[in-house]
């Protein structure tokens, strides 16, 4: 049985890149009928950050990503939290210093610095020197004095000993095979002084401990792949198949950064975008369905019958805002209307607490009536949350009127045409769009004026602004009512 994971740590917020590497690893778990998994890794006490554990989790599943196991769903390979695992990672270190692959290391943080410089200034990648190598491994450490610091209490780390001159190599699932040359490879540290153990050690424990069958992850972990692999060999473990994502990139083509855009999802989610949006985004950045498919709009289960990894490419996927706002307006397009009218009455009940308004609130929240202000507005808005915010005169009234467009549409006789065009309003049966055109048109024609006199000036004063549906649906919904008291305070 397929079992994916993404193994988030907590230092914050959910980075877009994360919430591509969990969706790729949840739709292939789902594609594969199998399990996907959350791990939270926080070996690095220094930058845990409270809450982030409980925010990743809860904005995964906003976007429809629910783990089979997690810290918060339980499972029978738990704990899924790191730091409640060292036990596990003390007893497989023991474990690697028996077998001589991993040795106590007592350098001090300034003899490493001194070490690191001295080696660029000799044109060399910086590499452990080895000093705390002990004799019975190859190196030059009698082992009476690492019994001697060990006996003062000296701080200590515990590195793997990577062999040398071998070549290690594994078949990725995205970019074929790959070699690395273990000369280059450091001495990796496998527990820090604190006693918690690396990333690269605990990931690897975790991973073999966890059943996982493919590790899916970013391109910034394919440098590790080596310590990883050697890891495995050291432990006679048969590693999983691991697939490394492209790197995503700004539409300039740097790496992905926070200067130039949002990179948090929760960003994303308070300028209201949706999860279906944001999802088939981020599914996209790095994946298509393939040559001749036109498609661009796809909901999660489709994602999960498509997927696969063979269609994801190697080459970077740029991360293009535009496209992001273009599939959100798609999913308003063909949201079902009673889906929109729960997304916005929580917004326009907020917004009705903090303003007065003059129309009816059991009228302006009513099913009927956000039916028709969302078939106004659906081909409008840019997110749901618009059809409140933006087209805010279909809820209040106009608290202002769009300068420059007054200055254009207003003629000297303009105030005294609305008024004398309002009495025809009050009187017409019915008040509907179709009454309120031809009336507009009856109005003008004998006056050899154009209906564009009356239909600018009526829709800044009915809403504000110069801009929006079709004049006389607007007017229509708003009602009689509305729309003479705002012609009559426009005018006065
Ligand atoms: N904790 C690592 C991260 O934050 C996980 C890397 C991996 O998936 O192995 O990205």
């Amino acid at each position: 049985r397929v079992r994916t994971r993404f193994a988030p740590s907590p230092t914050g917020y959910l980075h877009v890149g994360g919430l591509r590497t969990a969706l790729y690893n949840y739709l292939f778990a789902k594609k594969m009928k199998g399990d996907f998994i959350i791990r939270i890794e926080d070996t690095d006490q220094s930058r845990k950050v409270e809450d982030a554990q409980r925010n990743l989790i809860k904005t995964l599943e906003w976007a429809g990503i629910v783990a089979d196991e997690s810290p918060v769903h339980g499972g029978g390979f738990g704990p899924y939290v790191q730091s409640e695992r060292l036990h596990i990672y003390r007893g497989y270190c023991e474990r690697l210093l028996e077998d001589k692959h991993a040795y106590y290391c007592f350098s001090t943080s300034e003899e490493l610095e001194e070490n690191r410089q001295l080696q660029l200034k000799q044109g060399l990648q910086p590499k452990y020197n080895r000093k705390w190598l002990p004799e019975e491994m190859g190196g030059a450490m009698p082992s009476s004095e690492i019994r001697k610091k060990m006996e003062e209490g000296s701080p200590y780390v515990v590195r793997m000993k990577v062999p040398d001159y071998i070549s290690v190599w594994f078949e990725d699932m995205i970019r074929g095979p790959v070699e690395f040359d273990s000369s280059t490879i450091d001495d990796q540290v496998l527990m820090k002084s604190d006693g918690f153990p690396t990333y690269h050690f605990a990931s690897v424990i975790d991973d073999h401990l966890m059943e996982f069958t493919h590790i899916i992850r970013g391109e910034e972990w394919l440098p590790s792949m080596p310590k990883h692999l050697l890891l495995y060999e050291f432990f006679g473990w048969e590693p999983p198949r691991f697939a490394h994502l492209p790197l995503l990139l700004n539409p300039d083509r740097s790496k992905l950064s926070k200067r130039q855009g949002d990179v948090a999802v929760e960003d994303y989610i308070r300028k209201g975008y949706s999860c279906d949006a944001i999802v088939n985004f981020v599914a996209m950045l790095g994946w298509n369905e393939g040559e001749g498919t036109e498609q661009e709009v796809y909901a999660l289960q489709e994602l999960i019958d498509k997927f696969s990894l063979e269609r994801v490419g190697k080459a970077g996927a740029v991360f293009n805002v535009e496209k992001l706002n273009w599939l959100e307006k798609q999913y308003i397009k063909h949201r079902p209307t009673a889906d929109i009218i729960n997304t916005i009455r929580p917004v326009l009940a907020a917004e009705l607490a903090k303003r007065e308004t003059l129309l009816s609130v059991d009228v302006i929240t009513g099913d009927h009536y956000l039916e028709q202000v969302i078939e106004l507005m659906r081909e409008r808005v840019g997110f749901e949350h618009e059809f409140v915010t933006f087209s805010s005169y279909f809820f209040f009234e106009p608290e202002s009127y769009e300068e420059e467009a007054v200055k254009k549409r207003w003629i000297p006789e303009t105030n005294d045409l609305l008024r004398e065009f309002t009495a025809e309003l009050e009187v017409l049966e019915p008040f509907t769009a179709e009454t309120i055109e031809s009336a507009l048109k009856a109005f003008v024609a004998p006056k050899g004026l154009k209906a564009a006199v009356l239909i600018h000036p009526l829709r800044i004063l009915a809403s504000g602004v110069s801009f929006g549906p079709s004049l006389y649906h607007m007017l229509e919904v708003l009602g009689r009512e509305a729309v003479l008291r705002r012609i009559t305070k426009g005018i006065d």
